[in-house]
């Protein structure tokens, strides 16, 4: 067994070598759950005007730390906000986005909170090296038609406000994606790639700044998915040690989101694949909670902690590369 975990050990290291990636990055030493912010509340469903309300309460009480811009305007009219955050001269950026499923907007409430973890924490001179190091282009809510509608009227709604499914409409692969031909709650892709305004303002900010690698979030599984169909190599190695240092912190459970059959492959055009494949950046889907919508309201505390240290984790897995 020893010897077993001993050449285990050799492998990962070599690997790692090859990768030309850092394995070793030790975990943030957290002693205690993050504080629980002040401005964004984690306690009650999260709408679409809350979230710009603390908005510019979070750059009103960051000045230096938080900044925000539209990023592009919904197809039902709503702005789309870009939040940066920390040292916006830092050489490395990750981006970061949130609900681009309308069901899944509890993750907006804790991306909204961890931005403002991370703002006080640099406020309080914490994390000098993520702060030296790493710049995070947050869009906390991709979808804020989809978002409203589930909120308002119907809870099982993923798509945007046209009845297209976002995460099935970027230009990557698209045409080998299947599902309905028609307007729908999830799963249709769109009359064509990138037909939808959000979907584009995605692709905007995805390549304004040539980002380190991306973190995606969605509700429900308590998982990570890193690989990609028709992922290189190298891609693969870096978002896969990006998802294991995530996971080493939250405890979800890593998924290989590689199809073991090429001809099954029914869904692409999604904003990783546009990453993975497009971009040729490493990026993660990070599942958070154990149900979508109102439903999982009251898992909202536990996400955020879980999950407020992997930034910086994150961070650190690309310092200086
Ligand atoms: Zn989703």
């Amino acid at each position: 067994m020893k010897k077993r975990f001993k050449k285990l050990l050799v492998m990962i290291m070599v690997f790692g070598l090859i990768a030309g990636t850092n394995l070793w990055v030790s975990p943030v030493a957290l002693k205690a759950a993050p504080m629980t912010p002040s401005i964004v509340q984690l306690s009650r469903v999260y709408t679409y005007s809350e979230m710009c309300q603390d908005i510019n309460e979070l750059c009103a009480a960051y000045p230096n730390l938080i900044s925000t811009r539209s990023a592009g305007v919904s197809q039902n009219g709503l702005s789309i906000p870009l939040l940066i955050l920390g040292n916006p001269s830092a050489p490395n950026s990750i981006m970061i986005q949130a609900s681009i499923h309308g069901r899944e907007f509890v993750v907006t409430q804790t991306t909204m909170a961890i931005a403002e973890y991370y703002a006080s924490q640099f406020a309080s001179g914490n994390y000098p090296d993520v702060y030296a190091s790493t710049c995070f282009y947050i869009v906390p809510m991709a979808n804020p038609d989809g978002v409203t509608i589930a909120q308002t009227m119907n809870k099982d709604w993923k798509s945007n406000g046209n009845g297209v499914d976002l995460n099935r409409n970027f230009p990557t692969l698209w045409e080998m994606t299947q599902g309905p031909s028609a307007p729908a709650s999830k799963e249709f892709k769109g009359y064509s790639p990138a037909s939808e305004s959000e979907t584009r303002t995605l692709m905007a900010v995805a390549t304004e700044r040539n980002h380190c690698c991306f973190i995606n979030y969605h509700q429900q599984g308590n998982v990570i998915y890193y690989d990609d169909d028709f992922a290189t190599p190298g891609v693969s190695a870096m978002s896969g040690l990006l998802a294991s240092n995530i996971s080493m912190l939250n405890h979800y459970r890593l998924i290989n989101a590689k199809s073991s059959n090429a001809a099954g492959i029914t869904a692409m055009g999604g904003f990783n694949d546009y990453v993975q494949l497009t971009l040729q950046k490493p990026g993660v889907t990070v599942e958070c909670g154990t149900a979508y919508g109102a439903a999982g309201q009251g898992q909202a505390t536990t996400i955020y902690q879980k999950n407020a240290p992997t930034w910086a984790q994150a961070a650190r897995v690309f310092a200086g590369k």
